[in-house]
């Protein structure tokens, strides 16, 4: 493999090293090796041992030797893998006619009129992408189109995405990965570390801090921009007291709030169907992604009327494959799944049974600091000393590593990555968080 060993990689949480090559099965290593001469170096896999996945139904996958896992952690088929319904619209809309936005359609308008009707019924607007990293995009440049200011203020692990604007908001990507210059972080609102009546206040703070001096050199703000479950600065669901707070700061310097709800929205939290309204307020932008087409590459944004009028009479909007007929299918189709088969109030059921699992196996493992989340996002934070909350992530990465050899999949997050992430299909079942609650137990105890 053609690895320069000066260089190390950029960081990935829970990636597979490739020093790890030669003691890999050859199957495996074979493919890594081609992966590595045909993709490239950018890409990185998961596990010790990555995974060769052949097919998957529900929460379950299958890998090339027809051995089964259990799916606890990918959110993009929230309505579960190979989904029935959604496989027939796609197929039937892919058979019938696939052309864009620039026809009139009804397909497009039912899914807005529908979708839109889960925020409530503030004057907003659909706008179709097919990727979370163009709808973060789109959000910003018309964040700065309206606001006229091009400030931008993120949290310090967060990431938005990988197109060169966004990825210029995405502090996670590491040091090598430019921040762009107006863009400004405040700390993640650590509420494992910062007490309780101090975290709001605190957070605020920061935001008027960041705001302040954006001013100062020159620029204002155009936008805070926020994942309201922190998931990549290592899942932060409690409390939920700051971000309406946040927003009236924000408005005061002129900005809008950007909410980005590809990992929490769509029902993920149990609580609400998105997850800015867990936090009680309205945000002016609010980005989709990832679940939104169950594997079927759709995303998109709803905007308030007032901030993309300008926007849009002074330029025009045009995305080839945003919101054409069969995206809008598949979207149509996850949307009716998740309402018809009440998987919101499911991943509240089967998040909490997790999160009572975790927190019971917090009472008898010393390394399990904090148990976090909301409905079927969950954080366990592994640290090496309770008194100290020291962050431990090479015990995190064994811990997953062990979950995967057990045949049950989750990952990890954080700024140390030492934040165990369990995120499975919303279809994932109470008999499914039990298989995940022992295993990990057995991991935890060093059973085989
Ligand atoms: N925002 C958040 C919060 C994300 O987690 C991601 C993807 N991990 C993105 C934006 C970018 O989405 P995409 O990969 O579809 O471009």
């Amino acid at each position: 493999m053609t690895t320069s060993p000066t260089r190390p990689r950029g960081k990935m949480n829970n990636s597979f090293s490739p020093e790890g090559l030669m003691s890999l099965p050859q199957d495996s290593r074979e493919l890594v090796e081609r992966r590595e001469r045909l993709l490239g170096p950018a890409y990185r896999l998961f596990y010790n041992e990555p995974v060769h996945f052949s097919r998957g139904k529900g929460a379950r996958l299958w890998d090339a030797h027809g051995t089964e896992y259990l799916d606890a952690y990918n959110n993009v088929v929230s309505v579960g893998h190979a989904n029935p319904r959604v496989n027939a619209a796609v197929a039937e809309q892919m058979e019938t006619l696939c052309t864009h936005t620039r026809y009139l359609s009804e397909g497009v308008l039912n899914y807005a009129e529908k979708l839109l009707g889960t925020m409530g019924g503030r004057g907003r607007h659909m706008m179709f992408t097919c990727t979370g990293s163009e709808a973060n995009d789109l959000a910003l440049r018309i964040a700065q189109h309206h606001t006229g200011n091009r400030g931008i203020i993120v949290t310090s692990e967060a990431y938005h995405g990988n197109s060169h604007l966004t990825a210029g908001f995405s502090p996670s990507l590491g040091e090598y990965s430019p921040l762009g210059e107006w863009v400004r972080t405040v700390p993640t609102p650590d509420s494992y570390r910062i007490p309780k009546e101090e975290l709001a206040d605190a957070f605020v703070e920061h935001v008027r801090e960041q705001i302040k001096d954006l001013q100062r050199h020159g620029q204002g703000l155009a936008a805070f921009v926020v994942d309201s479950l922190f998931t990549s600065d290592g899942i932060y669901s409690q409390p939920t007291n700051f971000l309406a707070r946040v927003a009236e700061v924000v408005h005061e310097a002129g900005g809008l709030f950007v909410a980005d709800e590809v990992q929490c929205g769509f029902g993920r939290t149990g609580e609400a169907m998105w997850g800015y309204q867990r936090h009680g307020f309205e945000p002016d932008i609010i980005t989709l992604g990832k679940p939104m087409g169950n594997g079927y590459p759709v995303a998109g944004i709803a905007v308030d009327h007032k901030v993309v009028s300008t926007f849009g009479y002074d330029m025009r909007y045009f995305n080839t494959f945003g919101g054409n007929n069969v995206a809008m299918a598949a979207a149509q189709a996850t949307l009716d799944v998740i309402q018809d088969e009440g998987l919101v109030d499911n991943s509240l059921r089967v998040g909490e049974i997790i999160r009572q699992g975790l927190t019971d196996l917090q009472e008898r493992y010393e390394c399990i600091g904090d148990v976090r989340g909301s409905g079927l996002y969950l954080g366990a934070e592994i640290v090496s000393n309770r008194d100290t909350k020291t962050p431990d992530g090479p015990a995190a990465t064994t811990i997953v590593n062990g979950l995967r050899e057990r045949k049950v999949l989750i990952s990890a997050t954080g700024v140390n990555a030492n934040v165990l992430k369990i995120r499975p299909p919303l279809v994932f079942s109470s008999e499914d968080a039990a298989r995940l609650l022992s295993t990990l137990d057995d991991v935890l105890a060093g059973r085989p």
